[in-house]
């Protein structure tokens, strides 16, 4: 393999961590605020502000100090009793965590499984919810970050609100951002999502916005530290039962500031053309799509070419380009690239990384035309430009 390039920058292409802008990186680098104190109270109040919009919610959600897996332990832990049936639509490795999650807690899991790299059925999920009413909760994903699948959301929240009382329980921890979402309108319960995808914030912030119906449904399992009704009486007033990551909550209000002052439907908008642009350059590098008919503005995932490993030109990108994409995981590894574009990366850099993805391909022995992906991007996003 050839040696780096000189005076590279460091990208990221993969789901999380995404690029943080300038403004927060310089907040963390300040003396931190005291937490109990009005400055802090008023940034974390106008977090949960935006965040509300964000999630198309009529009151705010929780800012939980975890990764995103904390918060849909949280939502497992203060929702399900032991004994409950819950469903978990799985078709991929996120997916399985609901199940795993589910397992953890003792529920009795039952899963709709899909094929990975598609969406699941609407029709399945009628059929499997009028054999069972007595489901209690019922958990899938926005996004399928494994796959690159966007899961329509609406229409499996309707089938759910339809045919069962079961509660409505969403990760949209890879979507948030990058698709529009409307918690209220769409009768989703619980919306989970974390500050490192969409939101270009560093790791370390859960999201978890809660419905009035969800309110009434709160577990008698013991919980301390995730125990959500505490959380929510302190929230209301900007504050939380415990020390937040401080730094995190002013990384993400400049963000989220950054985000609402470019507007949300551009922002989604700019994520739409910016995905359109890197299906089509990956098809053009003679790449076969996962997730056909039901892409995802937030990353695209295409499989490697026949003799290639996908490990290896990961590697590639990673040290030769400092570009950090991501492979496959579980029955995808090695099968898979994975070209995250959400959060506030920029145009120029998404050209970058076809560009090295091109010359990564090109230097395995895949042959291309160099230049036709690239091409197909920009003649797919010009109008947009
Ligand atoms: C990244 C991701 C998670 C896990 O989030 P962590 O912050 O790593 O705990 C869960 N679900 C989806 C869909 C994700 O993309």
């Amino acid at each position: 393999m050839a040696k780096k390039l000189p005076f590279i920058k460091e990208r990221l292409f993969c789901p999380g961590p995404t690029p943080v802008p300038l403004r927060s990186r310089l907040l963390m680098v300040d003396q931190l605020p005291y937490h109990r104190a009005s400055a802090f109270y008023s940034s974390f109040l106008k977090c949960q502000e935006m965040l509300t919009s964000l999630l198309g919610a009529n009151q705010p959600p929780l800012i939980l100090t975890c990764s995103g897996t904390g918060a849909m332990e949280a939502a497992i832990v203060n929702f399900t009793e032991p004994q409950d049936k819950i469903l978990c639509l799985v078709g991929g490795k996120f997916g399985e965590r609901w199940a795993e999650l589910g397992h953890s807690y003792g529920c009795q899991v039952q899963t709709l499984s899909f094929p990975w790299g598609e969406a699941p059925s609407v029709n399945d999920l009628a059929q499997h919810l009028q054999k069972d009413r007595t489901i209690k909760a019922v958990f899938f994903q926005s996004c399928e970050t494994s796959t690159a699948v966007q899961l329509p959301v609406q229409e499996l929240a309707a089938t759910i609100n339809k045919y069962s009382d079961a509660l409505v329980v969403v990760d949209c921890i890879s979507s948030l951002g990058a698709h529009p979402l409307r918690m209220k309108e769409w009768g989703i319960d619980l919306a989970i999502a974390g500050s490192q995808k969409g939101l270009s914030t560093p790791p370390g912030l859960g999201f978890i916005g809660i419905s009035e119906r969800a309110q009434q449904r709160w577990s008698k399992r013991p919980k301390y530290y995730f125990d959500l009704s505490n959380e929510l009486q302190c929230q209301k007033k900007g504050q939380t039962c415990f020390t937040p990551a401080i730094g995190i909550v002013l990384a993400l209000e400049a963000a989220l500031e950054e985000i609402f002052a470019f507007g949300l439907d551009e922002y989604f908008a700019f994520h739409h053309h910016i995905a359109r642009g890197v299906r089509k350059a990956l098809q053009a590098m003679g790449l076969k799509l996962l997730a056909e008919g039901c892409f995802s503005n937030s990353l695209t995932a295409a499989y490697v070419p026949q003799g290639i490993p996908g490990e290896k030109l990961v590697k590639v990108l990673q040290e030769k380009f400092a570009m950090t994409f991501a492979g496959g995981q579980g029955a995808l590894q090695g099968k898979i690239v994975r070209c995250a574009h959400l959060g506030m990366f920029d145009y120029f850099d998404i050209c970058a990384g076809l560009v090295a993805l091109e010359q990564a391909l090109q230097s395995m022995g895949h042959t291309h035309t160099l230049g036709t992906g690239i091409s197909a991007f920009m003649q797919e996003t010009k109008d947009y430009i």
